[in-house]
């Protein structure tokens, strides 16, 4: 076993990766070098609960304080890995070399930015970190006037948060429909309904050109229609993976660290696990990379077994969930390249799946407000079960029959 693992990254997946190596029985040192100023905690709760001034910073951390100190594990936070020098197995941390037999990548992504005419005015912010949220507070005030922009999950949970407190919001999304990468037209016109019906007003098929200074707000320039006076400006565009770190030090990167089964890079002493890594998923037969709690977690704990030396190879169907006002969002596998796309439920009821098939393959399920269907479909995708599309439809039919009915893929 190795005398001393490096993380770099005190995030989710470093988290898990401690807790793992911990529980496993690995008695040498572990460092954490985080670059933001926080114990390892959950960003979910930053754009819901923590945003809307109904979560404690302390219920944001994964673990207390004393946990690290009980577990004999070192956190140097606030501070960045600036570099590897993998001949030498060390990194560079505040102007000092330290060595590691192990080390483990956890950088996360960070937000894309805007690069338009007045993307730096003190208006506009993006959403990633605790600090992000300390910089929006202030102005989530009713009376406000939110532009948001970019109609992904992030951008809409700070929407239906904002128009809740008070603020009047307007959502700008340059695709046609809302949540497009990742949910069938239904969804996303579900999900528009939603908001309007909340107060949030939206402009599709609209780009931002630019933002303006005026007195005491800001305009925000769109490719339609006027522009939007703004106290506020949340921008949620997407996130990109943190590799130049990995890059910097000659590793595999493409689209994210690349990594193997067993959040392998391409030196045998550095791992890398959660948003930063491109790996294989098994299950899917494919390379991918995730933005999700759930991957974080078990590439987390996939880097610390393989480092214990109790290889267990990462094969685990995606998840992720969403919340805006009453409807919890709960995701499963992949939806794309599908042949049919049923509906189990009632949007009108709020309480509805989408079932997404390839022939009789199910492959993926958005559920609102259905957690049975998101538990058992978990299973069933994971099993790459057969089922007859109309069935499932049935509401008649209570779903953990259907489930039990599937022919295993
Ligand atoms: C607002 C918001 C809402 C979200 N909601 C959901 C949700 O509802 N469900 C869900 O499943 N997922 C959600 N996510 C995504 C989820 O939080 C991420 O997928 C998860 O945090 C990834 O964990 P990670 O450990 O890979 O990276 P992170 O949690 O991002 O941690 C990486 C850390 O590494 C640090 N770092 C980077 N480079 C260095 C370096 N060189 N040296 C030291 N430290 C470094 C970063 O500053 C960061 O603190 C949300 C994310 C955000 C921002």
């Amino acid at each position: 076993m190795p005398d001393k693992v490096i993380i770099a990254g005190a995030g989710q997946a470093a988290a898990q990766a401690v807790i793992t190596l911990r529980h496993g029985g690995f008695t040498g040192g572990i460092l954490l070098v985080g670059e933001e100023p926080y114990l390892p905690y959950q960003r979910p709760p930053l754009s819901k609960k923590y945003l809307a001034g109904e979560m404690e910073l302390e219920r944001l951390h994964l673990r207390p304080e004393s946990f690290y100190v009980d577990h004999g594990v070192q956190l140097h936070l606030g501070t960045r890995v600036e570099a590897i020098d993998r001949s030498r197995r060390t990194v560079r941390v505040d102007g000092a070399d330290l060595g590691y037999d192990r080390l483990v990548l956890a950088t996360g992504s960070h937000v894309r930015r805007l690069a338009i005419p007045g993307h730096d005015v003190p208006q506009l912010h993006y959403l990633r970190t605790i600090d992000d949220v300390r910089g929006i507070q202030p102005q989530l005030r009713a009376g406000q006037r939110l532009v948001v922009i970019g109609g992904g999950y992030v951008g809409l949970e700070v929407a239906a948060v904002a128009v809740q407190a008070g603020l009047a919001v307007t959502v700008v999304e340059i695709a046609d429909r809302l949540m497009a990468r990742a949910v069938a037209p239904l969804l996303s016109q579900f999900y528009l309904k939603a908001h309007q019906a909340a107060g949030v007003a939206f402009r599709l098929q609209t780009g931002v050109t630019g933002i303006r200074r005026a007195a005491g707000h800001v305009e925000v320039q769109c490719t339609a229609g006027a522009a939007l006076a703004a106290d506020l400006v949340v921008v949620g565009v997407g996130i990109l993976p943190t590799t130049a770190l990995a890059a910097a030090a000659g590793l595999e990167v493409d689209n994210g660290i690349v990594v193997d089964e067993l959040c392998r890079t391409s030196d045998p002493h550095i791992y890398a696990a959660g948003d930063c890594t491109s790996h294989p998923n098994a299950l899917l037969g494919r390379r991918l990379r995730l933005e999700s709690v759930h991957n974080a977690q078990e590439q987390g704990k996939t880097a610390a077994l393989a480092i214990l030396g109790q290889p267990e190879p990462y094969a685990q169907i995606p998840w992720f969930w969403s919340d805006q006002y009453d409807l919890k969002l709960q995701m499963t596998g992949i939806a794309e390249d599908y042949t049919t796309m049923v509906v189990r439920g009632d949007p009108d009821k709020r309480a509805f799946a989408a079932c997404y098939f390839t022939g009789e393959q199910l492959i993926a399920v958005h559920a609102v407000n259905s957690p049975r269907e998101f538990m058992l479909s978990k299973k069933l995708i994971a099993q790459g079960a057969r089922l007859d599309p109309a069935l499932v439809a049935d509401t008649a039919i209570p779903f953990k029959d259907i489930a039990a009915s599937a022919s295993p893929g």
